[in-house]
C-alpha cells in the first residue's frame, strides 16, 4: 500500500517538475514570429473602430459593430505601418483601403504604389485619387499584366496573396492572403518591389525616347 502512495506521488511530482520545466522553457524562447493566414471573402461588418477607436461607439451605420473580420485584421497590418508601405496591387478600387493608404500618408509614411497600367484607370480606381493626395505611384508600362498582390510594411512584414484591393475580392470572392515576417520570405518581395520600382521609373522612358511615362 505505501509502496502505491510513494509511486503515485514520484509520478505526480515528476509531471509537475516537467510542466514547470515546460514552461520555463516557453518564456525562454525568443518571441514569436509572426505568421497569419486570412481567407476571404470577409463577413461585412463596420470597421469604423479600426480608423477613428474613440468616435467607434458613435457609429450609427447599419452594418453590424463589435465583429472581427479578415477584413479589420488586414486593415489592422496595414496600418500598422510606422515608416513605409510599398504597395504592388493589380486592381485598387476598396474605398476602405484607400482611406487606410490616405490615413498612412498624412501620417507621414512613405508610401509607393506599383499598379497595373489599364487597370489604374477603369471606373472606380482608387489609383487617381491617391495620386491627387501627392501619394507616389507608378504603372507597370509593359504589354503584360502587372499581377502581383502584395504589400511590405515597413521592410518588416510580408502580405501577398490572391487579393486584389477591390471590394468584390474582399466581399464576394474566395481569396487567400499570407501575413509573415519570415524574413527569408519578406527580403525577397522587398527585392522585387525595388526591381519593379526603378524598371518602371518614368525617367527611364524619358531618357530613352520610348513610351509615354505613365506616372
Ligand atoms: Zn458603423
Amino acid at each position: 500500500m505505501w509502496t502505491v502512495k510513494v509511486v503515485s506521488l514520484g509520478v505526480l511530482a515528476l509531471s509537475l517538475s516537467l510542466e514547470l520545466l515546460y514552461r520555463l522553457l516557453c518564456r525562454l524562447k525568443p518571441s514569436k514570429t509572426l505568421n497569419e493566414v486570412l481567407f476571404f471573402p470577409s463577413e461585412v461588418a463596420c470597421v469604423e473602430h479600426i480608423f477613428s477607436p474613440t468616435s467607434a461607439q458613435s457609429c450609427f451605420c447599419l452594418l453590424p459593430h463589435g465583429v472581427e473580420t479578415s477584413f479589420c485584421r488586414l486593415l489592422r497590418h496595414i496600418l500598422s505601418a510606422s515608416s513605409s508601405l510599398d504597395l504592388c496591387v493589380f486592381a485598387f478600387s476598396n474605398l476602405d483601403l484607400g482611406r487606410a493608404v490616405l490615413a498612412l500618408h498624412s501620417r507621414g509614411i512613405t508610401v509607393r504604389i506599383l499598379t497595373d497600367k489599364d487597370y489604374s484607370a477603369i471606373s472606380g480606381s482608387q489609383i487617381g485619387l491617391l495620386r491627387k493626395a501627392g501619394i507616389c505611384v507608378r504603372c507597370d508600362v509593359g504589354s503584360v499584366y502587372m499581377h502581383h498582390k502584395f504589400a511590405v510594411v515597413d521592410n518588416r512584414l510580408l502580405i501577398t496573396g490572391s487579393l486584389n484591393w477591390t471590394l468584390t475580392a474582399v466581399q464576394s470572392n474566395m481569396e487567400n492572403i499570407l501575413i509573415t515576417e519570415e524574413p527569408d520570405l519578406v527580403l525577397p518581395f522587398i527585392e522585387e518591389f525595388q526591381r519593379l520600382w526603378m524598371h518602371n521609373d518614368p525617367a527611364r522612358y524619358h531618357r530613352s525616347g520610348d513610351q509615354t511615362p505613365a506616372e
